[in-house]
Parts: structure tokens; C-alpha cells; sequence
């Protein structure tokens, strides 16, 4: 068949023959991610980094803007490609990623999502990191993963100023540069972290990796043998890695590539095919004889590479708190654009009741994200804060990645059929939201390091205390949980069992506190009304009679 000049012509939108196409909602771009976020916008100036705002707004303008989200489509769709050969044989150990990934990565760098509390520790640094995360994690989800770990490296690396001083300055670089040679030929640097194993990951003290010191370990250099089971953004320039010495359990700093100038045998046995975070390539490697460092003290592993944990867990909630906002955004955008029975979807009371507590549960997972993200700026020189951060940080990552898969799966549902579509991008935070829940510690895991802050450091819970009463008068619904929670926490026999049931009740009365301090009256009652007021059954969209509903999906509806 001949093609007329008209069917040529794709720039020519033609109405369909059949049928005019009518009452779908355009897509959601265009719009500034950041400032569309009221609970982030105000977050953000309440812990300390309004300065920040100007640059949030640039970040989320591009975060919105139609090409930005074709690279973070492109990025998902096309996985990373491992190569181990070349084609003579050679070994190489090469993962190939999508140009859009690289792309993802050069705004991420730039913007300072890895390093910028680090080589601009002003105070809020870390408050306006966070928030820039919760922007770009909206674009794409997978290329974060070696953003949060290169972040996440560096307190680990200060328990060895040596090692700290001559890797800080390049992880402070804001430059990407994804080239596969020694560091002293790069522009910038990105790092991971391999402690999984096949026989364990949440049990790392299990870890069989051996490290065998470089002539008798007077430098702190080791060779590494052994193989680790995850091992997210293999072409990092370096990893921290535990492994067992005579000492016991100890971390090491294993670059890619060995002082000399020769590649370091970490081999790439072959990438996982994941649920979600596909543009990331994650991996199984081995290794014989990887030369390395120790960072830290011998068999205080575990010890040292905490602090690299606690900061990924941070952006595990971040990532939730991410997932969760652009579920609102799509979900309330739609509503707002299509309509049902004669009237827009968002005007039908039931939709608006589930529109309204899944916008509740965004809010509430942003102000306690932030709020933390305060503690984590603090801590280093406040006590108090230090406190709350070692116990929030494993209360906030239980319930936000908990919520996060049942947020998504509703924000799916109000798009109807067309959020069940590639195309909606809805599946593509469905598959993600469960990620974080699994990543540096699972539900119980995190639930039973909650109990071990509880016990080696009982002035947390002081700290705790302290930071809710901030709220006490607000609401007679809150002092009767935090009178509940008392009596909750008051029997350590049984508590290990009970564990999630009083991890979640601590995180929700965080979220009341904060909620009722500092949002507005109609968020902060029907959170109280609905999270503790007894009577709801978990599932979104069962907000009690008298919510303000219509208000608060106008708070939180893109425009
Ligand atoms: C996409 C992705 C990327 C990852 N990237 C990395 C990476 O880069 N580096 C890395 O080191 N790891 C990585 N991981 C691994 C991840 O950190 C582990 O999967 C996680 O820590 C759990 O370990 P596991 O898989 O061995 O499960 P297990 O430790 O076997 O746990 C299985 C289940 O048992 C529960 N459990 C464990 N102990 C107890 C207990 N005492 N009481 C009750 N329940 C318990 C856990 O909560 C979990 O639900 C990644 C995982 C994913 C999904």
C-alpha cells in the first residue's frame, strides 16, 4: 500500500475515525515536583534549610519536566547489560548502563544528592539533601541506590582518617564520571557496599569471607577472598565490604581498581533480575585475593560499618516517603481530570475519602523524613539529637517502607485500568514500594534494632518522650496513645514478639506529634481521628465521618 503524505506525517494528531478520545487525564508534567509539595516545601524551612529552596525549585522543575521523566522511563526499561569477557576472552567485569541512566546519574551528582552535608556541612545539609532526594527519586527510583551509598560511605570511612582523607575529596566531587580507571584518572568518584551473602544478609556476623593481610597487615592493606550475594552498582569506584580476620569481623575499603593500575579481581558472576529498581544493576560477585583496607578497628566491623547503614536506612525512608508523594500526585491528578457518573472522580466522596488518607500518610511519612533528616544535621554536636536519631531512624524506616507498598497499590487503583498500564508509570512505583522494606534490614530486623536501641541506650527513649511531648496538648487523642505506649513498652519479656505492633504505635505517635505541631488543623485532626482514634482497619480510604477531605486533596493535588 502507498502511504498518503497525511498518514506520514506524525506530527499531525488526527481525531481517530471511530470515536473522539475524551475524559482521559493529560499526563502529569511540566509541573515543579518540589513546590507542588506543600508538606515538603514547608518541611524543609521548619527543620533549618529553607537556603535551600531556590535550588529545590530548579531540581524540581526538571524532575517534572516531560523529558526528565522520558529519561527515567528509559531508564527502567532498559536494564543494565553485564560483560564479562571481551571478545577475546579476556575477562572485563563491565555493566553497560542505559544513556538515560547516565544522564539520571550527571543531575543526581550534580545537585550534591551523594555528598553535599559532606563537603558543605552547614547546618540543614542534611535536611535539604533529603529533600532533594525525595524529588529525584521521583524520576526514577534505581539510579538512587549508588547515590545513597556513596552518601552513606563516608561516615564509615572517618573511623580511618588515612583511607577517609584520600577518598573524601573525590566522593565531594560533584562531577559523574562513569569511566572504568583508577581514581586518579577520574573526575568523581561513586562507592557501594557489599555485606550479603548467600548464607545471610541480615545475619552478617555469618559472613565467610576471609581477608588475609598484605605482609603481615603493617599498612592495613589485605587481600579478600570470598563472594558476596548483593552487590548493588558494581561499577562503583569502591566498596565496603566485611570480612573475618584472626580479630574477628572487620571492614575493608576494596577499590575497583588496585594501586598499581591493574583491575582488582573482583569478579561480576551475573546481575539479579529484580522486582523493581530495574535501571540498577545489582549483582553477585566474587573475589580471590581483592586487595583492600581496613577502615576501622580489627573485629569491630560491624561496629564501623553502622554508620553506613544508618544512612542508607535513611534513604531507604526517604525512597518510601518518594514513592508515596508521587502516588498522590498521579492519584489526585487523575481525579481531578476525569470524571465518573456525571461528576470529576476527586468530587465523589468515597474516592475523596481515599484520596485524602493516602495524601495523609504522604505528609505524615515527609514531616517525620524531615524531621529526622534535622537529627542527622544535628546529632554530631547534640546529644539529644544524637539520641532521637538512633531510635527514630529504625522506627521511621519499619512504617514508611511498611506503608509504601500499600500506598502504591491504592494510588494504582484510583487511575482505574489505566494505572494497571506500563505507560501510567503506577506500576512502576508498585513494583519499587516494597524495595526499602527489604534493603539494610528487613521489617523484623529493623524492628528488633529498635528493642536493641531500647536497651544498650534507655535515654533515647527519654529523648523520645521529650520530642512528643512537644505536642502533648494538642490532642487528647495523642496523650492517651502516648499514656498507651507507656504501657506497651513496660514489659520487656514479651516485646520481642510484640515488636512490630509497638514499633508501628511509636512511629504514629511521632507523626501525630509532628503533625499536630506544625500542619494544618484539617491534616493534623484526621490523622489523630484515623491513625489513633481506634476503629480503622489499615486500609486507605476509611477516614472517619467530619474529614475535611475536599481540603486536603486540594493541599496535595499537583498544579
Ligand atoms: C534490590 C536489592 C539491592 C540490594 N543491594 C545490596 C547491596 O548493595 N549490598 C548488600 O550488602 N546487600 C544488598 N541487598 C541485600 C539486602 O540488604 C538483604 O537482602 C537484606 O539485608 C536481608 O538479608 P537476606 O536476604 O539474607 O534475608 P535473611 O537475613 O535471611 O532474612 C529473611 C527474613 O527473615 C527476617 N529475620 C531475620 N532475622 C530475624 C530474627 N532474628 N527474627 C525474626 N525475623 C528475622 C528478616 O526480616 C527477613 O524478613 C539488596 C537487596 C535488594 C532486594
Amino acid at each position: 500500500m502507498v502511504a498518503t503524505a497525511d498518514s506520514r506525517d506524525t506530527s499531525v494528531v488526527r481525531p481517530a475515525d471511530t470515536h473522539d478520545v475524551f475524559n482521559q487525564a493529560p499526563p502529569l508534567e511540566g509541573y515543579d515536583v518540589f513546590s507542588a509539595d506543600p508538606a515538603l516545601v514547608e518541611g524543609l524551612v521548619r527543620e533549618g534549610a529553607g537556603w535551600a529552596r531556590s535550588d529545590l525549585e530548579r531540581l524540581g522543575l526538571l524532575a517534572g519536566a516531560a523529558p526528565t521523566q522520558e529519561l527515567g522511563r528509559q531508564a527502567n526499561e532498559n536494564p543494565p547489560v553485564l560483560h564479562t569477557h571481551d571478545r577475546y576472552g579476556h575477562r572485563i567485569d563491565v555493566v553497560e548502563y542505559h544513556p538515560a541512566y547516565h544522564q539520571l546519574m550527571t543531575t543526581a551528582l550534580d545537585n550534591g544528592l551523594h555528598s553535599g552535608p559532606w563537603a558543605d556541612p552547614r547546618p540543614g545539609a542534611h535536611v535539604a539533601r533529603a529533600a532533594k532526594v525525595i524529588v529525584w527519586y521521583q524520576v526514577d527510583a534505581g539510579h538512587i541506590c549508588p547515590v545513597s551509598m556513596t552518601y552513606a560511605v563516608v561516615p564509615a570511612l572517618r573511623h580511618q582518617p588515612d583511607v577517609a582523607g584520600a577518598w573524601e575529596p573525590m566522593i565531594g566531587s560533584t562531577t559523574y564520571d562513569p569511566s572504568n580507571r583508577p581514581v586518579a584518572h577520574k573526575a568523581g568518584v561513586t562507592c557501594g557496599m557489599a555485606l550479603t551473602e548467600k548464607q545471610g544478609g541480615s545475619d552478617v556476623r555469618a559472613n565467610t569471607t576471609r581477608a588475609e593481610p598484605v605482609g603481615g597487615g603493617s599498612d592495613g592493606s589485605y587481600l579478600l577472598t570470598g563472594h558476596k550475594w548483593f552487590c548493588s552498582a558494581p561499577m562503583s569506584d569502591a566498596f565496603l565490604m566485611l570480612a573475618q580476620t584472626p580479630g574477628g569481623l572487620s571492614c575493608f575499603l576494596a577499590p575497583r581498581w588496585q594501586p598499581d593500575g591493574t583491575r582488582n579481581p573482583i569478579r561480576i558472576q551475573r546481575l539479579k533480575d529484580k522486582l523493581g529498581d530495574r535501571s540498577n544493576a545489582s549483582s553477585e560477585i566474587e573475589m580471590s585475593g581483592v586487595w583492600s583496607q581496613m577502615v576501622g578497628e580489627e573485629g569491630r566491623g560491624v561496629r564501623t560499618i553502622i554508620e553506613m547503614v544508618n544512612h542508607t536506612r535513611l534513604d531507604c525512608i526517604l525512597g518510601s516517603t518518594a514513592v508515596m508523594r508521587q502516588g498522590v500526585a498521579q492519584a489526585t491528578w487523575h481525579a481531578t481530570h476525569r470524571s465518573v457518573f456525571g461528576k470529576l472522580l476527586g468530587d465523589q466522596p468515597l474516592m475523596a475519602n481515599v484520596l485524602a488518607d493516602l495524601a495523609l500518610e504522604s505528609e505524615a511519612a515527609t514531616a517525620s523524613a524531615l524531621r529526622l533528616a534535622r537529627a542527622y544535621d544535628a546529632a554530631p554536636d547534640d546529644r539529644y539529637e544524637h539520641l532521637l536519631q538512633r531510635l527514630l531512624t529504625p522506627v521511621v524506616k519499619y512504617w514508611t517502607c511498611k506503608r509504601a507498598p500499600q500506598h502504591a497499590a491504592e494510588a494504582l487503583e484510583c487511575l482505574g485500568g489505566n494505572g494497571f498500564v506500563e505507560e501510567s508509570m503506577l506500576p512502576r512505583l508498585f513494583r519499587q514500594s516494597p524495595l526499602n522494606g527489604v534493603w539494610e534490614g528487613s521489617g523484623n530486623v529493623i524492628c528488633l534494632d529498635v528493642l536493641r536501641a531500647l536497651a544498650r541506650e534507655p535515654e533515647a527513649l527519654d529523648a523520645y518522650w521529650s520530642e512528643v511531648a512537644l505536642a502533648d496538648c494538642g490532642d487528647g487523642r495523642l496523650s492517651r496513645a502516648v499514656d498507651d505506649l507507656h504501657v506497651d513498652l513496660s514489659d520487656p519479656i514479651t516485646l520481642e514478639s510484640r515488636a512490630r505492633s509497638v514499633v508501628e504505635r511509636m512511629a504514629l505517635v511521632f507523626q501525630a506529634s509532628l503533625l499536630v505541631r506544625s500542619a494544618p488543623d484539617v491534616v493534623a485532626e484526621a490523622f489523630c481521628a484515623s491513625r489513633l482514634g481506634g476503629g480503622g482497619s489499615g486500609v486507605f480510604g476509611t477516614l472517619p465521618m467530619g474529614t475535611d477531605t475536599a481540603a486536603i486533596v486540594a493541599r496535595h493535588t499537583p498544579t
